[in-house]
């Protein structure tokens, strides 16, 4: 319901297109900071709605051990204290929400990087059932530790997808995830074998890079070359289970169950996450003269491949082994956002909508990219 309901939002907002002037545009939502001692959502962190129970310790001798996986993302500074590592390691659904964050973090505050001060904690020094014992929590503070920055540090946090945010100490912000299976989904990517097609010819994801155009579809619908301007997650060494679907024409796109693809529908497009497309589903793929060409589905099969690539465009789409996909996953704002926007436009007749009820919808990230064409990323910001 609350997706209906940003779709709804989103889709008034977006009415207006594409352009420069701001006369008719709402602008972008407003991001309130929290407040010291705040938490959001405002439930308690073991609450199911949040992150949940504790799940028990993990060492280093544990089976589940092997879950953590370490986050070497340049863009973030870990604080690695102990010496040991363990600050980058995590679960993976944390490492993708702080990835997100740090994403936000630079757009935010140009110059500024996101800073780790505490991650997986093997050494007991937090209370009896935290979360970070679990690789679940980390503690985060700007660079230039400005305390001024943390409370939208926080609302970036919670923005940027973490379960459970909390102004717990002056000096930083503690944020918690689900547990995978709670979640029952992986993250949201794509194989590194999966091919796009670049200006400069087609192409694994593995060797794909920063800056390069990737062909994608605009907010009309129709195919062109868009930047890629970062990855929500790139790890050649993971392995992961991903569903493989398989269209009648001979497309077959593999990405994880909750990665968002797009199908046709009757009034355009609508998304679909890759574990919930069935046979006779509507795949947009490929076409000649720059329009996409709609196929049905034959059949999807839960395949293993290693290495995880999110590149992330400007249109917040990629066309992927011929079928068009969007670039966002199960996250709270502002990939939902974007990826929900560009669909929107297409529909004939958009009278636009109650917005009633204002969703946590449009993150000012998405904002930029949709009302701010030419908005330009910190140098500094590549992924090696
Ligand atoms: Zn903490």
């Amino acid at each position: 319901m609350r997706l209906a309901l940003v779709l709804l939002w989103l889709g008034a907002a977006a009415a207006c297109g594409p352009g420069r002037g701001f006369t008719h545009r709402p602008g972008p939502r407003r991001l309130y900071p929290l407040v010291f001692g705040q938490h959001v959502p405002n439930i308690i962190e073991d609450n199911g709605r949040a992150s949940g129970p504790p799940e028990g310790r993990i060492t280093r001798d544990d089976e589940k051990f092997k879950d953590l996986v370490p986050n070497y993302n340049p863009d973030i500074d870990f604080k690695d204290d102990e010496g040991t590592g363990a600050d980058r390691l995590m679960t993976q659904r944390c490492k993708e929400k702080l990835n997100t964050l740090a994403i936000s973090v630079m757009m935010q505050w140009p110059g500024v990087r996101l800073r780790v001060i505490e991650g997986w904690d093997e050494e007991g020094s937090h209370l009896e059932h935290s979360l970070h014992y679990e690789g679940r929590a980390v503690d985060v503070t700007t660079s230039d530790r400005d305390r001024r920055k943390y409370g939208m540090l926080a609302r970036l946090a919670y923005e940027a997808g973490f379960d459970w945010v909390y102004y717990e100490s002056r000096s930083y912000i503690h944020c918690s995830v689900k547990t995978e299976s709670s979640v029952g989904m992986g993250a949201g990517c794509f194989p590194g074998e999966a091919r796009v097609l670049t200006t400069e010819g087609e192409r694994d994801l593995a060797s794909l890079r920063i800056g390069e155009k990737v062909l994608a579809a605009d907010d009309t619908g129709k195919m062109v070359y868009s930047e890629v301007i970062a990855f929500i997650d790139r790890d050649p060494n993971a392995t992961r289970r991903f569903i493989e679907v398989t269209a009648e024409n001979g497309v077959a796109v593999t990405a994880t169950p909750s990665h968002l693809l797009l199908l046709a529908a009757a009034d355009g497009w609508r998304e679909a996450f890759a574990a919930a497309v069935r046979p006779g589903d509507v795949l947009l793929t490929r076409g000649e003269g720059g329009v996409m060409r709609p196929a049905r589905v034959t059949h999807t099969r839960p395949v293993f491949k290693r290495g995880v690539y999110a590149p992330l465009t400007k249109t917040g789409t990629v066309i992927v082994n011929d079928a068009l996909a969007s670039c966002y996953a199960v996250v709270r704002s502002h990939a939902l956002a974007h990826a929900a926007m560009a669909p929107l436009r297409w529909r004939a007749g958009w009278r636009g909508a109650a917005a009633g009820d204002a969703p946590r919808g449009v993150h000012w990230y998405a904002s930029a990219l949709y009302y701010f064409g030419d908005f330009v990323l910190p140098s500094s910001y590549t992924y090696r």
